[in-house]
Protein backbone atom coordinates (compact mmCIF):
# COMPACT_ATOMS: atom_id res chain seq x y z
CA UNK A 1 0.00 0.00 0.00
CA UNK A 2 3.47 2.21 0.56
CA UNK A 3 5.37 3.56 -1.53
CA UNK A 4 8.11 0.90 0.44
CA UNK A 5 5.94 -2.05 -0.68
CA UNK A 6 7.91 -4.48 -2.72
CA UNK A 7 5.26 -6.92 -3.35
CA UNK A 8 1.93 -5.85 -5.81
CA UNK A 9 -1.24 -7.42 -5.46
CA UNK A 10 -3.05 -8.14 -8.23
CA UNK A 11 -6.46 -10.22 -9.19
CA UNK A 12 -5.01 -12.03 -11.91
CA UNK A 13 -7.21 -14.53 -14.58
CA UNK A 14 -5.19 -17.52 -14.97
CA UNK A 15 -6.84 -19.20 -17.85
CA UNK A 16 -10.27 -18.88 -19.80
CA UNK A 17 -13.25 -19.72 -17.33
CA UNK A 18 -11.12 -20.16 -14.19
CA UNK A 19 -12.09 -17.67 -11.01
CA UNK A 20 -10.06 -14.79 -10.54
CA UNK A 21 -7.54 -14.79 -7.99
CA UNK A 22 -4.91 -12.38 -6.07
CA UNK A 23 -1.65 -13.23 -7.05
CA UNK A 24 1.77 -11.40 -5.69
CA UNK A 25 3.79 -9.59 -8.35
CA UNK A 26 7.54 -7.83 -7.75
CA UNK A 27 7.14 -4.08 -7.58
CA UNK A 28 8.33 -3.37 -10.99
CA UNK A 29 11.73 -1.46 -12.12
CA UNK A 30 11.24 1.71 -14.37
CA UNK A 31 12.26 2.29 -17.78
CA UNK A 32 13.19 5.56 -19.30
CA UNK A 33 10.08 6.74 -20.07
CA UNK A 34 8.01 4.77 -17.87
CA UNK A 35 5.66 5.83 -14.93
CA UNK A 36 4.38 3.71 -12.28
CA UNK A 37 0.51 4.60 -11.66
CA UNK A 38 -1.37 3.85 -8.45
CA UNK A 39 -4.80 2.47 -8.80
CA UNK A 40 -7.75 4.14 -6.41
CA UNK A 41 -10.70 2.82 -9.54
CA UNK A 42 -11.10 0.25 -11.40
CA UNK A 43 -13.62 -0.81 -13.82
CA UNK A 44 -15.59 -3.99 -14.15
CA UNK A 45 -17.08 -3.89 -17.64
CA UNK A 46 -18.54 -6.59 -19.55
CA UNK A 47 -15.84 -7.18 -21.94
CA UNK A 48 -13.94 -8.73 -18.38
CA UNK A 49 -16.39 -11.40 -18.28
CA UNK A 50 -15.98 -12.12 -21.48
CA UNK A 51 -12.13 -12.62 -20.76
CA UNK A 52 -12.86 -14.37 -17.77
CA UNK A 53 -15.28 -16.83 -20.06
CA UNK A 54 -12.89 -17.13 -22.63
CA UNK A 55 -14.89 -15.42 -25.13
CA UNK A 56 -12.35 -12.88 -26.96
CA UNK A 57 -9.81 -14.21 -29.06
CA UNK A 58 -5.95 -12.98 -29.05
CA UNK A 59 -5.88 -12.57 -25.15
CA UNK A 60 -2.74 -14.05 -23.04
CA UNK A 61 -3.44 -16.23 -20.03
CA UNK A 62 -2.86 -15.51 -17.37
CA UNK A 63 -4.45 -11.78 -17.41
CA UNK A 64 -4.96 -8.93 -15.47
CA UNK A 65 -7.99 -7.22 -16.56
CA UNK A 66 -8.94 -3.54 -15.42
CA UNK A 67 -8.46 -1.40 -18.68
CA UNK A 68 -10.79 2.35 -17.05
CA UNK A 69 -9.12 3.22 -14.14
CA UNK A 70 -7.58 6.34 -12.16
CA UNK A 71 -4.91 6.68 -9.90
CA UNK A 72 -2.46 8.52 -8.53
CA UNK A 73 1.33 8.95 -10.17
CA UNK A 74 3.45 7.10 -8.23
CA UNK A 75 7.14 7.65 -9.75
CA UNK A 76 8.16 8.77 -13.19
CA UNK A 77 11.25 7.98 -14.53
CA UNK A 78 12.93 10.62 -17.07
CA UNK A 79 10.49 13.26 -19.20
CA UNK A 80 6.71 11.78 -19.17
CA UNK A 81 4.42 14.64 -20.73
CA UNK A 82 0.75 14.94 -21.16
CA UNK A 83 -0.45 15.59 -24.60
CA UNK A 84 -0.31 19.28 -24.10
CA UNK A 85 3.50 18.57 -23.54
CA UNK A 86 3.42 19.59 -19.33
CA UNK A 87 5.36 17.13 -17.55
CA UNK A 88 3.57 14.66 -15.90
CA UNK A 89 4.87 14.66 -11.82
CA UNK A 90 4.40 12.37 -8.43
CA UNK A 91 1.34 12.91 -6.72
CA UNK A 92 -1.01 13.58 -9.51
CA UNK A 93 -4.33 12.11 -9.95
CA UNK A 94 -4.35 10.56 -13.70
CA UNK A 95 -5.71 8.31 -15.99
CA UNK A 96 -4.24 6.73 -18.94
CA UNK A 97 -6.05 5.54 -22.58
CA UNK A 98 -5.81 1.68 -22.37
CA UNK A 99 -5.01 1.39 -25.68
CA UNK A 100 -1.29 1.95 -26.39
CA UNK A 101 1.48 1.22 -29.29
CA UNK A 102 -1.07 2.80 -31.88
CA UNK A 103 1.95 2.32 -34.81
CA UNK A 104 1.22 5.73 -36.94
CA UNK A 105 2.59 4.14 -39.55
CA UNK A 106 0.90 1.13 -40.99
CA UNK A 107 -1.77 1.50 -44.09
CA UNK A 108 -4.63 1.64 -41.18
CA UNK A 109 -3.19 4.25 -39.64
CA UNK A 110 -1.74 6.49 -42.55
CA UNK A 111 -3.76 5.18 -45.68
CA UNK A 112 -7.14 4.80 -44.00
CA UNK A 113 -7.00 7.06 -41.34
CA UNK A 114 -8.41 4.13 -39.62
CA UNK A 115 -6.47 4.28 -35.83
CA UNK A 116 -8.47 1.80 -34.34
CA UNK A 117 -7.80 -0.69 -36.51
CA UNK A 118 -4.49 -0.79 -36.57
CA UNK A 119 -2.87 -3.92 -35.75
CA UNK A 120 0.12 -2.73 -33.54
CA UNK A 121 -2.49 -1.87 -30.90
CA UNK A 122 -2.17 -3.17 -27.75
CA UNK A 123 -4.61 -2.66 -25.34
CA UNK A 124 -3.87 -3.05 -20.95
CA UNK A 125 -5.84 -4.93 -19.10
CA UNK A 126 -7.25 -7.17 -22.82
CA UNK A 127 -4.44 -7.55 -25.47
CA UNK A 128 -1.54 -7.51 -23.27
CA UNK A 129 -1.40 -10.66 -20.33
CA UNK A 130 0.28 -10.52 -16.92
CA UNK A 131 3.67 -12.03 -18.24
CA UNK A 132 3.62 -9.00 -20.09
CA UNK A 133 4.03 -7.09 -16.46
CA UNK A 134 1.61 -4.98 -14.11
CA UNK A 135 -0.81 -4.05 -17.17
CA UNK A 136 -4.05 -4.49 -15.97
CA UNK A 137 -5.63 -2.27 -13.15
CA UNK A 138 -7.20 -4.53 -11.10
CA UNK A 139 -3.84 -4.31 -9.67
CA UNK A 140 -2.30 -1.88 -6.81
CA UNK A 141 0.40 -0.21 -9.67
CA UNK A 142 -0.31 -0.69 -12.80
CA UNK A 143 3.37 -0.18 -14.97
CA UNK A 144 2.55 2.78 -17.25
CA UNK A 145 4.92 1.94 -20.54
CA UNK A 146 7.09 4.89 -22.48
CA UNK A 147 4.01 6.07 -25.02
CA UNK A 148 1.30 5.47 -22.91
CA UNK A 149 -1.02 8.51 -23.28
CA UNK A 150 -2.04 9.95 -19.90
CA UNK A 151 -4.16 12.96 -18.81
CA UNK A 152 -4.54 14.54 -15.85
CA UNK A 153 -8.13 14.32 -13.67
CA UNK A 154 -9.15 18.59 -13.63
CA UNK A 155 -9.81 19.60 -10.39
CA UNK A 156 -13.33 19.00 -9.46
CA UNK A 157 -13.80 15.72 -11.29
CA UNK A 158 -13.56 12.96 -8.71
CA UNK A 159 -12.23 9.39 -9.54
CA UNK A 160 -15.79 8.03 -8.88
CA UNK A 161 -16.83 10.13 -11.69
CA UNK A 162 -14.33 9.53 -14.32
CA UNK A 163 -14.51 5.92 -13.57
CA UNK A 164 -19.00 6.12 -13.49
CA UNK A 165 -18.59 6.88 -17.15
CA UNK A 166 -15.76 4.44 -17.34
CA UNK A 167 -14.77 2.92 -20.69
CA UNK A 168 -18.29 2.88 -21.93
CA UNK A 169 -18.12 6.50 -22.23
CA UNK A 170 -15.57 7.20 -24.75
CA UNK A 171 -16.92 4.50 -26.56
CA UNK A 172 -20.39 6.33 -26.60
CA UNK A 173 -19.11 9.25 -27.58
CA UNK A 174 -17.19 7.54 -30.96
CA UNK A 175 -20.51 5.83 -31.24
CA UNK A 176 -22.64 9.15 -31.73
CA UNK A 177 -20.42 10.93 -33.91
CA UNK A 178 -20.11 8.01 -36.19
CA UNK A 179 -24.27 8.28 -36.10
CA UNK A 180 -24.00 11.90 -37.10
CA UNK A 181 -26.63 12.73 -34.88
CA UNK A 182 -28.53 16.25 -36.40
CA UNK A 183 -30.19 18.63 -34.28
CA UNK A 184 -33.94 17.65 -33.58
CA UNK A 185 -33.38 14.25 -34.64
CA UNK A 186 -34.85 11.14 -32.94
CA UNK A 187 -32.79 8.92 -32.01
CA UNK A 188 -33.43 5.09 -30.65
CA UNK A 189 -30.70 4.03 -28.39
CA UNK A 190 -30.74 -0.20 -27.89
CA UNK A 191 -29.29 -1.20 -24.58
CA UNK A 192 -29.35 0.77 -21.11
CA UNK A 193 -25.48 -0.33 -20.05
CA UNK A 194 -22.94 1.60 -19.51
CA UNK A 195 -22.13 2.39 -22.93
CA UNK A 196 -25.76 2.94 -23.96
CA UNK A 197 -26.35 5.16 -21.42
CA UNK A 198 -23.51 7.62 -22.22
CA UNK A 199 -24.95 7.24 -25.70
CA UNK A 200 -28.19 9.18 -24.48
CA UNK A 201 -26.29 11.56 -22.33
CA UNK A 202 -24.53 12.60 -25.74
CA UNK A 203 -27.71 12.36 -28.09
CA UNK A 204 -29.12 14.89 -25.72
CA UNK A 205 -25.65 17.30 -25.90
CA UNK A 206 -25.98 16.76 -30.01
CA UNK A 207 -29.58 18.31 -29.83
CA UNK A 208 -31.87 15.49 -30.17
CA UNK A 209 -35.33 15.66 -30.42
CA UNK A 210 -36.73 13.18 -28.82
CA UNK A 211 -34.82 9.81 -27.39
CA UNK A 212 -36.40 6.50 -26.39
CA UNK A 213 -34.25 3.45 -25.17
CA UNK A 214 -35.04 0.04 -25.20
CA UNK A 215 -33.29 -2.19 -22.13
CA UNK A 216 -33.41 -3.72 -18.31
CA UNK A 217 -34.01 -4.10 -15.57
CA UNK A 218 -35.52 -1.10 -14.09
CA UNK A 219 -32.64 0.09 -12.27
CA UNK A 220 -31.00 1.01 -15.72
CA UNK A 221 -33.97 2.45 -17.23
CA UNK A 222 -34.44 5.10 -14.30
CA UNK A 223 -30.66 5.77 -15.17
CA UNK A 224 -31.75 6.07 -18.95
CA UNK A 225 -34.28 8.63 -17.62
CA UNK A 226 -31.74 10.55 -15.85
CA UNK A 227 -29.15 10.99 -18.45
CA UNK A 228 -32.17 12.27 -20.99
CA UNK A 229 -34.18 9.25 -22.60
CA UNK A 230 -37.94 10.59 -22.98
CA UNK A 231 -39.02 6.98 -23.51
CA UNK A 232 -37.77 3.82 -22.11
CA UNK A 233 -39.02 0.66 -22.84
CA UNK A 234 -38.34 -2.72 -21.08
CA UNK A 235 -36.83 -5.42 -23.57
CA UNK A 236 -37.98 -8.04 -20.10
CA UNK A 237 -41.95 -7.25 -20.04
CA UNK A 238 -42.55 -6.39 -23.82
CA UNK A 239 -42.23 -8.13 -27.01
CA UNK A 240 -40.71 -6.45 -30.43
CA UNK A 241 -43.96 -6.28 -31.47
CA UNK A 242 -44.94 -3.73 -28.19
CA UNK A 243 -42.08 -2.39 -29.03
CA UNK A 244 -42.08 -1.27 -32.41
CA UNK A 245 -45.78 0.15 -32.15
CA UNK A 246 -44.32 2.01 -29.60
CA UNK A 247 -41.19 3.90 -31.79
CA UNK A 248 -43.79 4.13 -34.03
CA UNK A 249 -46.48 5.76 -32.22
CA UNK A 250 -43.69 7.94 -31.45
CA UNK A 251 -42.24 8.82 -34.56
CA UNK A 252 -45.48 9.43 -36.75
CA UNK A 253 -45.28 5.86 -38.06
CA UNK A 254 -41.90 6.60 -39.75
CA UNK A 255 -39.65 5.26 -37.37
CA UNK A 256 -36.39 6.83 -36.08
CA UNK A 257 -33.90 8.94 -37.72
CA UNK A 258 -31.20 6.92 -36.31
CA UNK A 259 -30.35 4.26 -33.46
CA UNK A 260 -27.55 3.01 -32.19
CA UNK A 261 -27.33 -0.47 -30.90
CA UNK A 262 -25.65 -0.57 -27.47
CA UNK A 263 -27.20 -3.56 -26.29
CA UNK A 264 -24.64 -6.75 -26.96
CA UNK A 265 -27.77 -9.15 -27.81
CA UNK A 266 -27.18 -9.82 -31.78
CA UNK A 267 -31.21 -9.87 -31.75
CA UNK A 268 -31.33 -6.26 -31.26
CA UNK A 269 -29.80 -5.58 -34.78
CA UNK A 270 -32.89 -7.09 -37.27
CA UNK A 271 -35.31 -5.01 -34.56
CA UNK A 272 -33.06 -1.90 -34.71
CA UNK A 273 -33.19 -2.23 -38.65
CA UNK A 274 -36.89 -2.47 -38.76
CA UNK A 275 -37.30 0.72 -36.41
CA UNK A 276 -35.39 3.10 -38.55
CA UNK A 277 -36.72 5.20 -41.16
CA UNK A 278 -36.49 5.04 -44.46
CA UNK A 279 -32.69 6.89 -45.51
CA UNK A 280 -32.12 6.85 -41.67
CA UNK A 281 -28.66 5.60 -40.02
CA UNK A 282 -27.94 2.93 -37.40
CA UNK A 283 -24.79 2.17 -36.38
CA UNK A 284 -23.81 -0.94 -34.15
CA UNK A 285 -21.55 -0.77 -31.42
CA UNK A 286 -22.44 -3.05 -28.93
CA UNK A 287 -21.38 -6.21 -30.44
CA UNK A 288 -17.84 -6.23 -28.88
CA UNK A 289 -17.65 -9.69 -28.32
CA UNK A 290 -18.59 -12.40 -31.29
CA UNK A 291 -22.14 -13.87 -29.57
CA UNK A 292 -22.72 -15.41 -33.58
CA UNK A 293 -24.87 -14.60 -36.52
CA UNK A 294 -28.68 -13.08 -37.12
CA UNK A 295 -30.74 -13.29 -39.87
CA UNK A 296 -31.42 -9.73 -41.67
CA UNK A 297 -33.34 -9.05 -45.14
CA UNK A 298 -30.77 -7.07 -47.19
CA UNK A 299 -33.92 -6.01 -49.85
CA UNK A 300 -36.77 -5.16 -46.89
CA UNK A 301 -33.57 -3.57 -44.21
CA UNK A 302 -30.91 -2.21 -46.44
CA UNK A 303 -31.45 -1.18 -49.96
CA UNK A 304 -35.24 -0.45 -49.80
CA UNK A 305 -34.79 1.45 -47.09
CA UNK A 306 -31.96 3.46 -48.47
CA UNK A 307 -29.88 3.06 -45.14
CA UNK A 308 -26.90 3.83 -43.53
CA UNK A 309 -25.02 1.25 -41.63
CA UNK A 310 -22.11 1.85 -39.52
CA UNK A 311 -19.83 -0.16 -37.47
CA UNK A 312 -17.85 1.14 -34.46
CA UNK A 313 -14.86 -0.09 -33.14
CA UNK A 314 -12.93 1.35 -30.40
CA UNK A 315 -11.74 4.45 -29.64
CA UNK A 316 -8.76 6.50 -29.99
CA UNK A 317 -6.93 9.15 -27.92
CA UNK A 318 -9.30 11.58 -29.07
CA UNK A 319 -12.62 10.20 -27.74
CA UNK A 320 -10.56 9.32 -24.12
CA UNK A 321 -9.77 12.92 -24.33
CA UNK A 322 -12.37 14.81 -25.22
CA UNK A 323 -14.65 12.34 -22.79
CA UNK A 324 -12.51 13.92 -19.95
CA UNK A 325 -13.67 17.26 -21.38
CA UNK A 326 -17.43 16.20 -21.37
CA UNK A 327 -17.28 15.30 -17.62
CA UNK A 328 -15.64 18.09 -16.68
CA UNK A 329 -18.33 20.26 -18.54
CA UNK A 330 -21.47 18.21 -17.85
CA UNK A 331 -21.37 16.06 -15.04
CA UNK A 332 -23.67 18.36 -12.85
CA UNK A 333 -26.24 17.25 -15.63
CA UNK A 334 -25.81 13.76 -15.77
CA UNK A 335 -23.56 12.71 -12.81
CA UNK A 336 -21.78 10.02 -13.98
CA UNK A 337 -20.64 8.84 -10.84
CA UNK A 338 -24.54 7.48 -9.86
CA UNK A 339 -23.95 4.57 -12.23
CA UNK A 340 -21.75 3.20 -9.68
CA UNK A 341 -23.55 0.65 -7.86
CA UNK A 342 -21.20 -1.72 -6.59
CA UNK A 343 -17.59 -1.72 -5.65
CA UNK A 344 -15.18 -4.50 -4.28
CA UNK A 345 -12.20 -5.20 -3.03
CA UNK A 346 -9.32 -7.27 -5.13
CA UNK A 347 -9.94 -10.53 -3.24
CA UNK A 348 -13.90 -9.82 -4.42
CA UNK A 349 -13.00 -9.61 -7.95
CA UNK A 350 -15.16 -12.70 -8.51
CA UNK A 351 -18.30 -11.12 -7.33
CA UNK A 352 -17.41 -8.31 -8.60
CA UNK A 353 -17.95 -10.06 -11.85
CA UNK A 354 -21.20 -12.14 -11.08
CA UNK A 355 -22.51 -8.30 -10.55
CA UNK A 356 -22.20 -7.72 -14.16
CA UNK A 357 -23.07 -11.14 -15.34
CA UNK A 358 -26.69 -11.09 -13.40
CA UNK A 359 -27.56 -7.26 -14.53
CA UNK A 360 -27.51 -6.33 -11.25
CA UNK A 361 -24.92 -3.81 -11.35
CA UNK A 362 -24.96 -0.92 -13.63
CA UNK A 363 -21.30 -0.16 -12.86
CA UNK A 364 -19.41 -1.85 -11.11
CA UNK A 365 -15.70 -1.52 -9.83
CA UNK A 366 -12.79 -2.76 -7.91
CA UNK A 367 -10.66 -0.59 -5.46
CA UNK A 368 -7.19 -2.11 -5.47
CA UNK A 369 -6.36 -0.16 -2.17
CA UNK A 370 -8.72 -1.72 0.13
CA UNK A 371 -8.21 -4.49 2.01
CA UNK A 372 -10.50 -6.93 2.28
ZN1 LIG B 1 -14.73 -1.95 -21.10
ZN1 LIG C 1 -0.87 1.45 -37.21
Amino acid sequence: MTSTTHVVRAATIPAPKQPVEVREYPRPELEDGAALFRTLLSEVCGTDLHLQQGLLTETPYPLIPGHANVGVIEEVRGDVRDVGGTPLRGGERVSFLDVHATCGACWFCLVAKATTRCPNRKVYGITYGADDGLLGGWSEYVYLKPGVRIVRIPDGLSPETVIGGGCGLPTALHAVERSDILLAETVLVQGTGPVGLSCIAFARLRGAYKILAIGAPKRRLDAARRMGADLCLDVETSTVEDRREAVMAATAGRGVDTAIEASGNPAAVPEGLDLVRDNGTYTVVGQYTDHGPVQINPHLHINKKHLDIRGVWGIDYSHFHRGILLQERYNAQFHWEQLITHTFTLDQANDALEAVRSGQAIKAVIRPGASG
